[in-house]
């Protein structure tokens, strides 16, 4: 008999609960494009005063939040600082090239995160040879980082510098309520430190589609443009607004549960021969498991083992592999993954 399939490539694999597809069916709705869609005003006006802000803005998706609020802030030939292994660096496809015009200046950070002096120092002088700096990225919690939550402090100073410069901070916040959860405060102090911020409905929120944008409302007008211009202006978006709202209402406080799973996935991998696991790091639901040089097999092929015995994982670099723990994946769910790769990983070596 085949293993049920465990999915822990992404928590965008998540499924909408049936609380969800309920709302979606009762879901007053409008033509949002004419902002008349009830549904969709009232998921803004939550996501808003959630996250301190004067307004916000539903968009497709993370790529599209990020890439409106890039292009309402920074345009042709001006440049981004952004941590260089940023999602919006990475994997958006090339776009802040495509559609805003700016470069990005790629920063190393440690953990995902900008010192606010290395920041400060990339600030460009004025000087027409240089492009002007706009806008400064940063990503919380960091996907490439395994999940890591950026310092307060860090934010606190990359903000001090922001002010200074007449620059502003967009906060890709993905997963920033899980980067809240684990620190166990309230998102809009995170968000306090952006004067933009980006956060996904559809990932450990669980919600089918959508992302927020939330900033000043003069940001939001320019930023509806870009969404527009996108081909994100929906019509009877309630529909698909309705479930984000059950996700903002009902869907924050759990992905505590995601951090626990995360935190026993990465102890019952840390001690299996072939794989290094750095315990101390995961500090919300995502997990880097390093497969060591001298092991028999390549990342890949251990992927691709894992996934014959119903186990999914994705592969991030040659020598890593990415675990990501969700709604959809049970406590007995995450023992049941250790012993199959235990399996595995005892089939294979010498
Ligand atoms: C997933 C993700 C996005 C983009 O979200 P999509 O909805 O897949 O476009 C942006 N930033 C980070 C850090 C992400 O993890």
């Amino acid at each position: 008999m085949m293993a049920t399939i465990i999915d822990l490539r992404s928590d965008t694999v998540t499924k909408p609960t049936d609380e969800m597809r309920e709302a979606m069916l009762r879901a007053e709705v409008g033509d949002d494009v004419y902002g008349e869609d009830p549904t969709v005003t009232q998921i803004q006006e939550m996501a808003a005063e959630m996250l301190g802000k004067e307004a916000a803005l539903f968009v497709t998706s993370g790529t599209q939040g990020n890439q409106v609020a890039i292009a309402a802030q920074a345009g042709r030939g001006e440049e981004i600082i952004a941590e260089a292994e940023s999602h919006i660096f990475y994997y958006e496809a090339g776009a802040v090239a495509a559609i805003a015009g700016a470069q990005l200046r790629q920063l190393p950070g440690t953990r995902g995160s900008l010192l606010p002096e290395s920041v400060e120092a990339a600030v460009r002088p004025l000087d027409i040879h240089q492009p002007p700096t706009r806008l400064i990225c940063l990503e919380n919690t960091h996907n490439r980082a395994g999940g890591a939550i950026l310092p307060l402090a860090h934010l606190q100073g990359v903000a001090k510098v922001a002010e200074r410069y007449g620059i502003s901070v967009h906060m890709d916040g993905a997963r920033l309520f899980n980067a809240a959860v684990a620190l166990g405060i309230p998102i809009r102090e995170i968000a306090q430190y952006a004067d933009t911020v980006q956060v996904c409905l559809s990932k450990g929120l669980a919600a089918p589609i959508g992302s927020i944008v939330a900033g000043s409302t003069k940001f939001i007008e320019e930023a509806r443009v870009w969404r527009k211009r996108l081909g994100g202006g929906m019509r009877q978006a309630g529909v698909i607004a309705a479930p984000g709202m059950i996700a903002l209402q009902t869907m924050v406080e759990r992905l505590a549960v995601d951090h626990e799973n995360a935190k026993r996935l990465a102890n019952g991998l840390k001690n299996l021969p072939g794989l290094r696991v750095d315990v101390e790091s995961v500090e919300t639901n995502i997990v880097l498991v390093q497969v060591e040089e001298h092991f028999p097999i390549s990342a890949e092929e251990l992927i691709r083992k894992l996934a014959a015995l119903g186990v999914r994982v994705s592969q991030f670099g040659a020598q890593t592999i990415r675990m990501v723990t969700h709604k959809d994946v049970l406590e007995e769910d995450i023992e049941d993954v250790i012993e199959r790769v235990t399996n595995c990983l005892g089939a294979i070596s010498p």
